[in-house]
């Protein structure tokens, strides 16, 4: 889709492994951790992962990080399931770090038996006290130098339930000086008393993440373990404990987390947004969720090109979601049906125009050389858009007005005669008359007009609720100001049109199809539309709106 590009860091580093032979082919994992729907983020993490093993010999594997009890739920890992496969992309294996609790727990005891582990009695509050800092060494717990029988039958008792939440601890016995924060004999697992969604009541402890998931992926033999950039420093503790339990030798590689503006791109934020009730929910069309562009009418495509597009960095930047836009209106204005709904009606009564009414025909989307034609009612009653009406037009107005000419799209070239005002003095409709030589496709009339309105016939169209949106953050890094990120949050992000008018294809509007609403944008059917009642998201605007708006104010 987009052009050649160069290799990125990752795909240097796997050819050089599969060129020197240190691989015949490589495993690669996305690595979730259920607790919220995927972001836009976590696409970049998907594309890269999969998108490394279909580009050169191997597999990626799905693996849920549910080591926190707490926080996971059943309904996120299907979500999670859903959104990679409607990325487009199939794991090999389907892994919950949970099922390698009983190898954990054989490993933790492995470390012991060699003097690699010992248990704590202290506090949280007195192992930070003794952490030291960055520039002072820590000190070493009074229980640090414990008997490996001791530290074997305190372990087995943290996990037969003997001892309450955080009254003990298994830690790495390495070193509390170490100039790494993270090797000052780091927590391996810690009491929690906690229900989990796959293994029940049978765990009262659990492994922290450092010591759950370099060894999930050596337990998987995956190759190249890509994580981002804020896992640097646990690199050193990856390979430490790779190297002491002797399993297989998984590398871990960073890349930068992706981030775009005007929204937020962390699970825990998105949820607030979600129980606070300032979205109506993770797939909200708003919310930079998979499942929030899903409903929005984004396309996998789309979403594949923004993140082949960003590539992968070493160096934290914020992505301009114009960029995102911009992929998608490239995608849908290829496959999108055009389409003629009218938001804010004006009625037009075409005075000379005799027949009861006409079927026209008209492209279904020029891009598309298949794309086939429509037919469109067309009668003497019809709706366009208040807008393209002025009493009073100034110069250059080509739209319509007393005396002034206009094509309607896939149909006839109309004249306004008169305007024809309520008690109130508002316009109730215009009366025109057509040119019936000018009928699109046979037009022999000679006339050029340069405007041309959309339009639906009045007693064709059907009613649809159209809902517009626009960023959810009125700033562009919402968390980088100064107090709580949703006192960002845009008031007009939302903004519903229940009284517009659509030619009457759209009754059979699917889920699936998109579409062009003629020089209005690209709209999807929402989940919501019924039977009578269509309702229709719109994805994104036909031109850049935003970036002309920031640059006038
Ligand atoms: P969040 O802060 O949203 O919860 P996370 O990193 O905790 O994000 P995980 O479920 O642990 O979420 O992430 C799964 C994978 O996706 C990890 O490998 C993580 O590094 C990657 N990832 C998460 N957010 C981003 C992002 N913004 N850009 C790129 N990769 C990301
Ligand atoms: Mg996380």
């Amino acid at each position: 889709m987009s052009e050649e590009r160069s290799l990125n860091f990752l795909e240097e580093i796997i050819e050089e492994d599969l060129k020197n032979g240190k691989y015949k082919s490589i495993v690669t994992r996305f690595p979730p951790e259920p607790n919220g729907y995927l972001h836009i983020g976590h696409a970049s993490s998907i594309c890269l992962n999969f998108g490394l093993t279909q580009k050169y010999p191997g597999y990626t594997n799905l693996r849920f990080d549910d080591t926190n009890p707490v926080t996971e739920e059943t309904e996120y890992v299907e979500s999670i399931k859903e959104d990679v496969k409607w990325l487009g992309f199939e794991w090999k294996h389907e892994r919950f770090a949970s099922d390698y609790f009983d190898t954990l727990y054989e490993y933790a005891l492995k470390l012991i038996d060699k003097g690699l582990a010992y248990v704590d009695d202290s506090t949280a509050e007195e192992m930070a006290v003794m952490k030291g800092s960055p520039t002072e060494p820590g000190k070493d717990s009074i229980y640090r130098d414990r008997t490996i029988a001791e530290n074997r039958d305190l372990f087995v008792r943290m996990k037969n339930g003997e001892y309450p939440d955080g009254s003990r601890t298994l830690r790495a016995k390495i070193d509390m000086a170490h100039i790494n924060m993270l090797m000052r004999d780091p927590i391996l697992y810690r009491i929690k008393h906690a229900h989990h969604h796959r293994t029940g009541d049978k765990w009262c402890i659990y492994p922290m993440y450092d010591f759950a998931h370099g060894q999930s992926d050596s337990i998987e033999e995956i190759t190249h373990s890509i994580c981002t950039l804020e896992f640097v420093p646990h690199r050193e503790l990856y390979d430490w404990l790779i190297e002491k339990l002797e399993i297989y030798p998984s590398r871990q590689y960073e890349f930068a987390r992706r981030n775009i503006n005007y929204t937020v791109t962390s699970k825990r934020k998105l949820l607030q947004l979600v129980n606070e009730n300032h979205v109506t929910g993770w797939d909200d069309p708003r919310m930079p969720t998979i499942s929030g562009l899903r409903r929005r009418g984004y396309t996998p495509d789309s979403i594949r090109e923004f993140c082949d597009r960003i590539g992968v960095a070493k160096r934290e930047n914020m992505v301009d979601v114009g960029l995102l836009e911009f992929c998608v209106r490239e995608h849908l204005n290829r496959i999108a049906l055009r389409r003629m709904v009218v938001f804010d009606p004006l009625k037009v009564v075409i005075t000379n125009y005799t027949g009861e009414e006409e079927i026209l025909h008209s492209e279904n989307n020029p891009e598309d050389e298949k794309g086939g034609t429509r037919e469109i009612p067309f009668s003497a009653e019809l709706y366009i858009e208040k807008e393209d009406f002025m009493e009073n037009p100034p110069k250059k107005y080509f739209r319509l007005a007393p005396g002034q000419m206009v094509r309607l799209k896939s149909a006839y070239i109309i004249k306004c005669d008169e305007v024809i005002k309520d008690a109130a003095g508002t316009i109730a409709e215009v009366r025109c008359t057509y040119i019936p030589e000018s009928k699109s496709g046979s037009d022999t009339s000679g006339i050029n007009v340069k405007g041309t309105l959309h339009w639906v016939s009045v007693k064709h169209a059907i009613n649809a609720e159209v809902r517009l949106y626009d960023r959810l953050f009125k700033v562009e890094d919402p968390t980088d100001e100064e107090g709580d990120f949703k006192e960002y949050l845009n008031p007009g992000s939302l903004e519903i049109l229940s009284t517009a008018y659509a030619e009457p294809v759209l009754k059979n509007a699917t889920l699936e199809e998109r579409y062009q609403f003629i020089r209005k944008g690209y709209f999807v059917l929402d989940k919501e539309s019924a039977p009578g009642k269509l309702v229709f998201n719109k994805t994104v605007g036909l031109k850049d709106a935003w970036a002309k708006e920031v640059k006038k104010s």
